[in-house]
């Protein structure tokens, strides 16, 4: 990460170098001339209109089969309520789950009707193919979202997938690993948009590369409520940021929380609505707005 964020880094320091006042002792005056009437206006900080906090919410439905949802109305009803409070939901469903679980054709048609994207979530980036495939036949056409990947794997998603006839291309990468399993260390939980350059150069910046990523922090609520006070300060002053929260579906509680139940995702939905810059987006229309709005590339590691 270290790249990227030397580059902002310097632009802040370049900016600041710009707008600061000339040291009197490297800028001489002439004696007339005051030096307070000769120093331009310094600008002020940014207002906190200028970003806005792009929020969404993910869920990974593994191929083993304890990751899936226990019961089919009550995942449902978990994403209509929540769905109802303002969140876009983005889900993946690995390979394992959708070929092999009865419900799975069910689960994607009615959730894809309450307005769920479906991105592709794959272990492996030869089932790619095949889970848009599958997404497709059922009517449901995923969107170019890989959730989920190995960065050691970034430079082969350039391509694309085919399966029975069926293509799909990758357009942005959220939630890169170093590792697999989920291991202390290996989650990328960076904040950040940005266009990667390669496997290993992940973290530089490239404007004319394929794949946008997006960072979407810990996925913890906390986490993003102390994003949006930073924001709120004018902290972090790039146009678009997105945070993504994530849910366990077999749990239907946030990720490795015990407590972060719907009641408690609700509460948090009214809190973070409170702020006047915070939108709720798919991580698909997350990169887009990004685009939109002239995809100013950023990296906050907290
Ligand atoms: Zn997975």
């Amino acid at each position: 990460m270290k790249k990227l964020f030397t580059l902002v880094i310097g632009f802040l320091l370049l900016t600041a170098c710009v707008t600061a006042p000339s040291a009197p002792q490297t800028q001489p005056q002439p004696d007339s001339v005051s030096p307070t009437e000769s120093q331009p206006t310094l600008s002020s900080a940014p207002a906190t209109s200028d970003t806005t906090l792009y929020l969404s919410a993910t869920l990974h439905i593994e191929s083993k089969f304890d990751s899936w949802p226990a019961d089919t109305e009550s995942f449902l009803n978990f994403l209509q309520q929540t769905t109802d409070a303002g969140i876009r939901w983005s889900i993946g469903g690995d390979i394992g789950w959708l070929e092999s679980a009865d419900n799975a054709q069910e689960i994607v048609q009615r959730s894809a009707a309450m307005g769920a994207q479906w991105d592709n979530h794959a272990h492996s980036p030869n089932d790619l193919g095949k889970i848009a495939s599958i997404l497709s036949s059922w009517g449901v056409t995923p969107t170019g979202v890989v959730s989920g990947f190995l960065i050691q794997d970034f430079d082969g998603l350039q391509s694309s997938y085919s399966y029975q006839g069926y293509s799909w291309s990758p357009s942005v990468i959220w939630g890169g690993v170093v590792c697999p399993g989920h291991k202390e260390g290996c989650d990328d939980l960076s904040v950040s948009l940005y266009r990667p350059t390669s496997s290993s150069q992940f973290e530089v910046h490239d404007p004319s590369g394929k794949l946008i990523k997006l960072g979407g922090g810990s996925h913890q609520l906390a986490d993003a409520e102390t994003l949006a006070a930073q924001i709120a300060q004018g902290q972090h002053p790039y146009p678009v940021i997105g945070y993504t929260i994530m849910v366990e579906p077999e749990t239907l509680r946030i990720s490795t929380s015990a407590t972060d139940d719907v009641n408690v995702i609700l509460a948090f939905v009214e809190r973070m609505n409170a702020y006047p810059f915070v939108r709720w987006t798919t991580i698909a229309e997350t990169a887009q707005a990004w685009t939109d709005a002239g995809e100013i590339a950023f990296q906050i590691n907290e």
